[in-house]
């Protein structure tokens, strides 16, 4: 058997008619752009996430560019951002002509360390985006504390997260993505929510906000051939859209499979000291779009040996991410001081992520465990 990191075909198998009857409802209505599957998917997404707009478009960068464009930052203005993350966050700050401020981050929940962002704050600093790494929530409590007291905007970057949970110390619960200004969301195929291509969303509970990020979505326009603001070409299409709405019933699903192989790995890993197992912050709940750890001493300095001999025995494994944003060429020159950012300079030499998705099972996470534990003993 093939081991893979996610595996797509056989979560498709699992819901093969209903998805090949939907996908096939939409050629026979020939209403591939704007039709009125999009539309149900974002009431069906807005009613699970309890978020009063969703706004489907085209992928989660444009999600991330759609959110900056829609708060009305103007060159020049800055935008908190964690160092350690995909690089679409970066990327949407640069081509808008933004200021990012990378800050370091959180060494057990790999999120933006809140200690270090208000050290950043200056009175050009108009926004944070947290990213709710890995599958869960960065400490929301206190980036909306810090967002409040220096009026600044939360986006949420939840690419990663959809489904996951977070807890307020005063008892309320919330989805991520919907507890700052704006979340936005990919349905990227491997995310835990994926449709067969290209996908994302922007969510808000504000309405003006909402009505300002449709008209960005749809080339700065309400009345056709009338634009009242720059926008964009960005949409979610209809065969995605009715795909998404046979995938989303099953989202609890998902995460539920993805947290069970979590802990049938954090179990088997329990007596290896090599290795430091995902942490759990107490407030969120974790949807694992990766299992990620850390490697200890002697076997952090041996990540591309380890990944050279589970590969030879036919498990595949990744890193996310080997460089921090500050690292990367594009973006280095936003680095004054690598010396800044000593967790995620260390995360990226130490981290490997495993083979995580719905249909994973525990014969092959024991197969996978049992040849990590044969390296460290050689
Ligand atoms: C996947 C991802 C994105 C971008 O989503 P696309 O749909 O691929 O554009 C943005 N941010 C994070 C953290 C991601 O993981």
């Amino acid at each position: 058997m093939k081991i893979q990191m996610v595996d797509l075909l056989g979560q498709y198998q699992k819901i093969k008619p209903e998805i090949d009857a939907a996908m096939q409802n939409v050629i026979d209505s020939s209403t591939f752009i704007k039709g009125p599957k999009v539309t149900e998917f974002e009431l069906a997404l807005a009613n699970y996430l309890k978020v009063n707009h969703v706004v489907a478009c085209g992928n989660g960068t444009d999600a991330l560019q759609i959110a900056l464009m829609a708060l009305g930052l103007e060159r020049g203005d800055e935008v908190i951002i964690p160092t350690f993350t995909y690089v679409a966050t970066a990327e949407v700050i640069a081509l808008l002509g933004l200021t990012p401020i990378l800050v370091d981050v959180n060494p057990d929940t790999f999120c933006i360390d809140v200690n270090q962002i208000e050290s950043k704050i200056s009175s050009r600093s108009k926004a944070i985006i947290p990213v709710h790494l890995f599958g869960q929530s960065a400490d929301m409590e206190s980036i909306l504390l810090l967002a409040k007291k220096f009026n600044l905007y939360v986006i949420e970057d939840n690419a990663q997260a959809i489904g996951a949970r977070y807890t307020f110390s005063y008892g309320a619960v919330k989805y991520t993505g919907t507890m700052g200004d704006i979340g936005t969301t990919s349905f990227f195929p491997s995310k835990n929510l994926g449709c067969f291509g290209d996908g994302g969303a922007i969510t808000t509970d504000n309405t003006e906000l909402a009505e300002k990020i449709r008209m960005i979505c749809n080339h700065g326009q309400k009345v056709q051939y009338h634009h009242d603001c720059i926008g964009v070409n960005s949409r979610l299409d209809s065969i995605q859209a009715a795909i998404l709405l046979v995938k989303l019933p099953y989202l609890d699903e998902y995460n539920l499979a993805r947290q069970s192989a979590a802990i049938n790995y954090n179990e088997l890993l329990k007596d290896l000291n090599e290795v430091v197992c995902p942490a759990k912050d107490v407030q969120s709940t974790h949807v694992y779009h990766q299992y990620t750890l850390k490697l200890k001493g002697s076997l952090g300095s041996k990540r591309n040996q380890l990944r050279g001999y589970l590969k030879e025995n036919g498990i595949p494994t990744m890193v996310y991410y080997p460089l921090p944003l500050h690292l990367q060429n594009a973006y280095k020159s936003w680095c004054s001081n690598v010396d800044e950012f000593p967790v995620a300079n260390q995360l990226s030499n130490q981290v490997i992520s495993f083979p995580m998705h719905t249909q994973l099972d525990e014969m092959i996470q024991s197969y996978i465990v049992k040849h990590l534990k044969e390296f460290c003993r050689n």
